[in-house]
């Protein structure tokens, strides 16, 4: 079917006192039908700048945005408000994110009177369903945000994001405002509803453990790029890129057996300033790897035999990687 969702070199830049910050520089992806693509990244990134640029919280300084087969790179915000039922995003923080003034009734019902697709009754009457849906009381709908838990709160999001049964739903970093006690729940109540429902899902975290549960494909994004997209099963299995193999390097596993025989790779220093990236590699300051070409010419991203791509001087033709923990 077609794509819920097409990045085409997707730029956004904005001009700093000292130069231009490149936070996304040339990003592309696509998302299939039901499809949950895991965007994966530190803080700094870019890629909760991808998400807003995708829902137009942040305009795109290049390169081309397409929802369910429209593209909505150059549309107004009024042509753009039909296509805002194709497309929810869900927040980090849902005290910030839900009207404090508004019961949780008038917050999930909101979109559906927007969008013009429920009367006041109707809209009411899935309200209660939505709640159950979520794993709320119905009682809660007459409640206000904060006389609610934050996992409350994010599920009240959720159940505000699917009302209109977008296509795509963004989830920036859904679960880590929330108390570790109710990340996991809320999580499994996002895979839960993905796999009933069926929509498109790009998922934007720093929580490997949370993606590999989640997404069937990883981007993995490094200073406005991205440097490894794979399916998640074949990026966990054997990560190309040496800054992915030294994310999953230092995520903490289940099995503290399996912890002990995984060599950590450490990387030294923070992540650079997208305002003054290194030249040649980004990754290059950090990687237990580089050589001197690293250090001057910029890997372009590759696509691999097996569709994987990559970006890394040292990856080949055929695939083969080297090993960052080996360095
Ligand atoms: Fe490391 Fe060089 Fe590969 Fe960049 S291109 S990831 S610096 S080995
Ligand atoms: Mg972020």
């Amino acid at each position: 079917g077609t794509p819920v969702l097409e990045v085409r070199d997707l730029q956004r830049h904005f001009p700093s006192a000292s130069g231009t910050v490149k936070a996304v520089d040339g990003v592309s992806l696509t998302i299939g039908p039901g499809e949950v693509v895991g965007l994966v990244g530190e803080s700094g990134s870019g890629k909760s700048t991808v998400g807003r640029c995708v829902v137009r919280l942040d305009t795109p300084t290049g390169g081309e945005v397409v929802i369910d087969g429209t593209d909505v790179t150059t549309l107004s915000p009024r042509a753009m408000r039909p296509l805002r039922k194709k497309v929810h995003l869900v927040f980090q923080d849902p005290s910030s994110s839900l009207n404090p003034r508004m019961t949780i009734r008038q917050i999930i019902a909101e979109p559906l009177r927007l969008h013009g697709l429920a009367n006041r009754a109707e809209a009411s009457a899935r309200v209660d369903e939505l709640l159950r849906q979520v794993g709320l009381r119905p009682e809660l709908a007459d409640r206000t945000p904060h006389q609610l838990s934050g996992g409350q709160r994010q599920r009240v999001s959720i159940a505000r994001a699917l009302s209109v049964e977008p296509a795509l739903l963004i989830a920036d970093e859904p679960t880590s405002a929330l108390d570790v006690s109710v990340q996991a729940s809320v999580l499994n109540l996002l895979a839960d509803l993905q796999k009933e429902r069926g929509f498109g899902c790009l998922f934007i975290t720093h929580d490997l453990a949370a993606v590999e549960y989640l997404a069937d494909r990883i981007a993995v994004m490094y200073l406005g790029r991205i440097v490894e997209l794979a399916p998640a099963v074949e990026l966990f299995a054997d990560p190309k890129h040496p800054y992915t193999q030294a994310l999953l390097s230092a995520a903490p596993v289940p099995d503290p057996q399996e912890q002990r025989e995984r060599s950590r790779i450490v990387l030294g220093g923070d992540l650079p300033s997208p305002l003054d990236p290194p030249p040649g590699c980004h990754f290059n300051t950090r990687c237990p790897l580089a050589t001197d070409r690293c250090r001057t010419e910029s890997p372009a991203l590759r696509t691999l035999p097996d569709g994987r791509q990559v970006s890394c001087h040292l990856v080949s033709e055929d695939g083969t990687a080297p090993n960052a923990k080996s360095a």
